[in-house]
C-alpha cells in the first residue's frame, strides 16, 4: 500500500524522484503509524536504513544507480548489515572482512537480526578493509540481491514486530564491485554512526507512537469500566498512573520533535538530542504499555485489546539503533566530552 502511494521512501531526495520529506515531518508520520501499529512504522524505517547511508555517503553515480530505482510506486527494500554475533553494541569488533581484488572486493563474514535482511533488494553491508586501522578500517558497501555468495540464514521468530522481518545473512566470497563502496574506503564508521543518528531519533517517534496508541486505550477503558459502582476513571491509583503515563509520553514527544528539527536544521547537537529522545521515548513506551495492560486488567493480557501487542513491541524500541545503555553512554560523551 505504501509503495503504490507513493509513500515507500519518504526520504528520497527530489532530485532523484522522491519528495525529499524532512526528518521532522517522517517522525510525525511515524508516531502516527506506530500508534496503530509499530511494525507497519518500521516498514518505512527500514527504508530508510539503507537509503540514508547513500543519500549522506554515496558518490552522484552511486545515487544515480541505487536511489533513483526507489522512485515513484517502486517496491524495492532496502536494509541495513551492520549486527554480527559476536558484534551488537561493539560494532568495530565486527568479524565481515572486505579484501580487495583487483576491480572488486571479496566479502566474507555474517550478519544476524537484520530488518528486511531476506527480502531486501539492496543491502548496505558494513565490513572491516583494514581491522587495524579500527574505526577508519570500516567500508560500507551496497550488496545487490542476487549477488553470487550472499547467503541467507534463518528468519528469526521475535517476541514483537512480528509483522516486520529479520535475517541472518552469510557472505561467501562475495564479490562486490570497487563501485558499489559508499564514499572511500574506511569511510563506513562515519557514515554508519551518521545513520544511526537519524534512525535512533525515527526509533523515538515510533515509541512515542506506541506509548500513545497504548495510552488512549487506557483512557477508553478507564471511562468505560465500571467497578464497586464507578468507572475506574473516578479511583485515584487509576488517575495518577493515567496522568503519569500521559506526562511521560508528551514529554518524549517534545523531545524527538525537537531531536528531529536539529538534524533538519544540521545542528550537531541532534546526536545529543536524539540518544536522549531515543532513551526517554524508549523507556516511556515500555513503562506505559505495560501500566496500560494493569490499567485493562485481565482482558489488557488478551491478544484482542491490542495493549499486549503494543507491549511486546515497545521492548524492541530499548534495544535497537543501539541498547538504551549504549545511547545513555553517547549523551553522556555528548555532554562530558564535546
Ligand atoms: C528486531 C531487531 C531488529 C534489528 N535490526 C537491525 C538491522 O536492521 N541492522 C542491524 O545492523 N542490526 C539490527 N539489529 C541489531 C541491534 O541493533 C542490536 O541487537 C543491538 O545494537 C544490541 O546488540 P546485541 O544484541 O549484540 O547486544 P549486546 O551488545 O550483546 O548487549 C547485551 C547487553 O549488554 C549491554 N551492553 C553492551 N555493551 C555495553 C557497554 N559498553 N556498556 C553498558 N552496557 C552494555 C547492552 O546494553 C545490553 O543490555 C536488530 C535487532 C533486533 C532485535
Amino acid at each position: 500500500l505504501f509503495a503504490e502511494l507513493g509513500l515507500l521512501n519518504p526520504l528520497l531526495p527530489e532530485e532523484y524522484g522522491g519528495t525529499g520529506m524532512p526528518v521532522s515531518t517522517l517522525a510525525l508520520v511515524l508516531e502516527e503509524l506506530a500508534k496503530a501499529c509499530a511494525a507497519t512504522a518500521l516498514l518505512l524505517i527500514a527504508q530508510t536504513d539503507g537509503m540514508l547511508p547513500i543519500i549522506h555517503g554515496g558518490s552522484p553515480e552511486l545515487k544515480e544507480r541505487f536511489l533513483r530505482p526507489f522512485a515513484g510506486e517502486s517496491k524495492l527494500l532496502t536494509a541495513l548489515g551492520a549486527t554480527e554475533p559476536n558484534a551488537g553494541s561493539d560494532l568495530l569488533g565486527m568479524k565481515t572482512r572486505a579484501v580487495r581484488q583487483g576491480d572488486t572486493y571479496v566479502i566474507n563474514g555474517q550478519k544476524c537480526f537484520i530488518t528486511n535482511g531476506s527480502v531486501a533488494d539492496i543491502i548496505v553491508v558494513y565490513a572491516m578493509t583494514d581491522p587495524d586501522k579500527k574505526a577508519k578500517g570500516m567500508t560500507a558497501f551496497v550488496v545487490e540481491k542476487g549477488t553470487p555468495g550472499l547467503i541467507y540464514g534463518r528468519n528469526e521468530n521475535k517476541m514483537g514486530m512480528r509483522g516486520s522481518i529479520n535475517s541472518e545473512l552469510f557472505f561467501e566470497n562475495m564479490e562486490v564491485p570497487t563501485a558499489n563502496i559508499i564514499g572511500v574506503e574506511g569511510g563506513g564508521f562515519k557514515n554508519l554512526m551518521e545513520t544511526l543518528t537519524i534512525n535512533r531519533i525515527f526509533c523515538a517517534a515510533q515509541a512515542v507512537g506506541i506509548a500513545q496508541g497504548a495510552l488512549d486505550i487506557a483512557i477508553k477503558h478507564t471511562q468505560n469500566r465500571v467497578q464497586f459502582g464507578k468507572s475506574l476513571a473516578h479511583l485515584a491509583p487509576v488517575q495518577f498512573m493515567i496522568a503519569d503515563m500521559a506526562t511521560a509520553v508528551e514529554c518524549s514527544r517534545l523531545l524527538t520533535r525537537k531531536a528531529a528539527r536539529l538534524v533538519d536544521d544540521n545542528d550537531r547537537e541532534a546526536v545529543l538530542y536524539g540518544s536522549m529522545a531515543k532513551t526517554m521515548a524508549s523507556d516511556t513506551a515500555m513503562s506505559v504499555t505495560t501500566d496500560a495492560v494493569q490499567v485493562l486488567g485481565g482482558s489488557g493480557y488478551m491478544k484482542e485489546n491490542h495493549v499486549e501487542r503494543m507491549m511486546r513491541d515497545a521492548k524492541l524500541t530499548q534495544i535497537y539503533t543501539g541498547t538504551n545503555q549504549i545511547t545513555r553512554m553517547v549523551t553522556g560523551r555528548a555532554l562530558l566530552f564535546t
